[in-house]
């Protein structure tokens, strides 16, 4: 079984060649899916202590034709395998970049964060490609967080370093995805142009009954603030949760308190409502 949002490879099963039966089926589908437009792009609201949206993260799903929408869970790590991650998160940036150059056609804007894979990361002309994407979608590079998590860091750290801080240069930004969970978290703040940090949802959702938990987020909070750093929790599904941020000045939630993933233009269209011009 899946858990949105978790690591686990979720194609278990006993008999191995029926494992890898399904998993190269799969595959084909997602490659023939890329290619035939069935991945949707969601966006899910990041709001402020007001509960006012101020921005909000992309995230894949795959309107697959027989099984239905599919959660990420279910095709990412396939994707990251097989070398698909590439085109997936090449769409998902044209997308992205597609709205905020169109809101911005309208003087309007509304931050958006992008996962990014470290493989793609890695490709040698990823910074190349999304400058020319955001010239061609006349998108802001201010206006886009890309959000990693620890793993991008694991090989070549210079080259990493080296390819962030080009990027910054362009105004980029970037985020520290599911921090806390890894285990040298605090040296990436040493090293890395980054501006934000999204605590991570196991420690959101501990904090109100663990004091260690509760600990950890306070430590976290404070590390943001005295850095300057954006922070972000993730998974805020309770009023409870959400106390533990209301006061803290910036903080930023996101959770199904406030709002799950949506189709992009669904979101899009109730946020230029809500808000002025
Ligand atoms: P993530 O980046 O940590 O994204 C947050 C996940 O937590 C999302 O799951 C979101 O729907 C879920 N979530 C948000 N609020 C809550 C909450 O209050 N409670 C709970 N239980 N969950 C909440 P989703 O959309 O299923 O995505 C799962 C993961 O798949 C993401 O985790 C990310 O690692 C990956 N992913 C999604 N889209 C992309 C993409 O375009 N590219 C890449 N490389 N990875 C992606
Ligand atoms: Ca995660
Ligand atoms: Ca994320
Ligand atoms: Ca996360």
């Amino acid at each position: 079984a899946q858990e949105a949002g978790g690591n686990q490879t979720v194609f278990f099963d006993p008999h191995m060649g029926q494992w890898a039966a399904e998993r190269f089926a799969l595959e084909q589908d997602l490659r023939h899916g890329i290619e035939q437009g069935e991945l949707r792009l969601y966006l899910q609201p990041q709001v402020d202590a007001q509960g006012r949206t101020v921005s909000a993260e992309a995230l894949v799903r795959w309107q697959h034709p027989q099984r239905g929408l599919l959660s990420p869970a279910l095709f990412i790590p396939l994707a990251e395998e097989s070398g698909l991650i590439e085109p997936l998160g090449r769409w998902m940036l044209e997308q992205v970049c597609g709205w905020l150059g169109r809101l911005q056609a309208q003087g309007r804007r509304l931050p958006l964060s992008v996962n990014i894979s470290p493989r793609q990361f890695q490709q040698s002309d990823f910074g190349e490609r999304l400058q020319e994407l955001l010239q061609r979608s006349q998108a802001q590079a201010g206006d886009l967080m890309l959000e990693f998590t620890e793993s991008v860091v694991l090989h070549d750290v210079e080259r990493v370093i080296e390819r962030m801080a080009a990027l910054a240069r362009l105004g980029l930004r970037f985020s520290i995805d599911d921090f806390g969970t890894g285990y040298s978290s605090l040296s990436y703040l040493k090293n890395l142009p980054i501006h934000e940090l999204k605590i991570d949802r196991s420690f959101v959702q501990d904090a109100p009954h663990s004091p260690s938990d509760a600990a950890l987020v306070a430590a976290m909070l404070a590390v943001a603030s005295l850095m300057k750093l954006q922070v972000v929790a993730e998974g805020v599904e309770t009023e409870e949760q959400s106390l533990l941020f209301r006061h803290h000045p910036g903080a930023l939630m996101q959770g199904y308190l406030f709002g799950r993933p949506e189709p992009a233009e669904e979101l899009i269209r109730r946020w230029l409502a809500q808000t002025v011009a």
